[in-house]
């Protein structure tokens, strides 16, 4: 009898040790022109629904005041901008103006969310940016002499204003990374202490789902295999920036949405760039910023905007990474012959 006892208890505690893997929450939603995946670990479906339910209401104000084209709150500002008047904004679209100033200034410009006019003169400012048809180029260059820089913007408080009529706002390099460093604050508010949050390849982590990092693939922009892995660590953001995500084809000619202010020519020298930092929108500007700067001048822009962890393939598929990122990647099929390894905070 006690022996049966015995054997009973040992069999709850057996049980006991073989665990059940903790309950994943995901959901997908489709926002910001793509589909935003949130996993959330260790999550009971309740909790996980209701959080998810408040990023989507969240996700959705930002979409609608944030877009660069469709009518809404940055449509009615950048009108103001082009009359010449000032414009009172939400705080925080006034924040990610004001972040937006000091990306742009780290970068020398190469970030400058004011280039919206050129983005929209390529043909971007569409959800179907449709081939064939030719930019006119005239245009560009009348734009790009106009020269708009978010050094002409002005926030007082939450009163913002252009001395340059040129200047329209597009938020579309940063935008996607601000809302992605809410989300994750969001949860965490909620006690959600293990998550991911992906918008399309770019995402913000925090925590870790269980004993191992949350693994993150770095795809080959062509044939979208992985390039490599990487493990996200608690509170990393993971940004790329690529000629391969949105594109037009013009003439058998593939022309990205990454446009380089100073020619108000699409990028072409860097298939993409990814960079990981602790803030979504800094690894998001700054993703663009190296794609703008391409493969000789990269190193120095991302030091000069605090950037440690960075990989770029440039278009003759040779991969260059900072010290930290080459020691912390893992590349399929071991490290590539043609890696050019650069920057990082020190001297190179
Ligand atoms: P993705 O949208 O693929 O993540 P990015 O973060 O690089 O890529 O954002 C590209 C978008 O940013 C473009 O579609 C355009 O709206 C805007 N943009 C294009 N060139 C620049 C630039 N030099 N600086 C800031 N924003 C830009
Ligand atoms: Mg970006």
């Amino acid at each position: 009898m006690i022996r049966r006892a015995v054997l009973v208890l040992l069999a709850v505690v057996l049980l006991g040790g073989c665990e059940r893997p903790p309950p994943v929450h995901k959901e997908t939603l489709y926002v910001f022109g793509t589909l935003v995946e949130v996993t959330l670990y260790d999550v009971d479906p309740e909790t996980g629904a209701a959080a998810v339910a408040e990023l989507e209401v969240l996700f959705r104000r930002l979409h609608r005041d944030w877009h660069a084209w469709e009518p809404g709150l940055l449509s009615d500002l950048n009108r103001a901008i082009a009359r010449g008047e000032p414009f009172e904004v939400p705080a925080d679209l006034a924040g990610l103006i004001r972040i937006s100033k000091r990306y742009a200034e780290q970068s020398e410009g190469l970030f400058d969310p004011a280039v919206g006019s050129l983005v929209a003169l390529w043909g971007f400012h569409s959800d179907d940016p449709e081939a064939g048809r030719r930019p006119d180029f005239d245009a560009i260059r009348a734009l790009v002499a106009t020269a708009p820089s978010m050094r002409d913007v002005t926030v007082e408080g939450t009163r913002v204003s252009s001395r340059n009529p040129a200047v329209q706002l597009d938020f579309g390099a940063v935008a996607k990374g601000l809302a992605l460093d809410r989300a994750v604050a969001n949860l965490k508010k909620r006690g959600i202490a293990d998550a991911i949050v992906n918008a399309g390849g770019d995402l913000n982590v925090i925590g870790r789902p269980g004993d191992r990092h949350w693994k993150v693939a770095i795809r080959d922009p062509v044939t979208w295999g992985a390039v490599a892995t990487i493990d996200a660590k608690d509170g990393e953001a993971v940004y790329t920036s690529g000629n391969y995500a949105r594109f037009r084809e013009i003439e058998g000619v593939r022309y990205a949405h990454i446009i380089d202010p100073r020619t108000g020519m699409p990028v072409d020298r860097i298939v993409s760039a990814t960079v990981i930092h602790d803030s979504g929108a800094t690894a998001d500007a700054a993703a663009t910023a190296l794609a703008v700067a391409g493969p000789d001048d990269w190193p120095r822009i991302a030091r000069r905007m605090g950037i440690d962890l960075a990989l770029l393939i440039d278009a003759e598929g040779t991969v260059h990474a900072t010290p930290a990122m080459a020691a912390r990647v893992v590349f399929e099929g071991g490290v590539p012959a043609n890696l050019v390894v650069a920057g990082g905070k020190g001297p190179s």
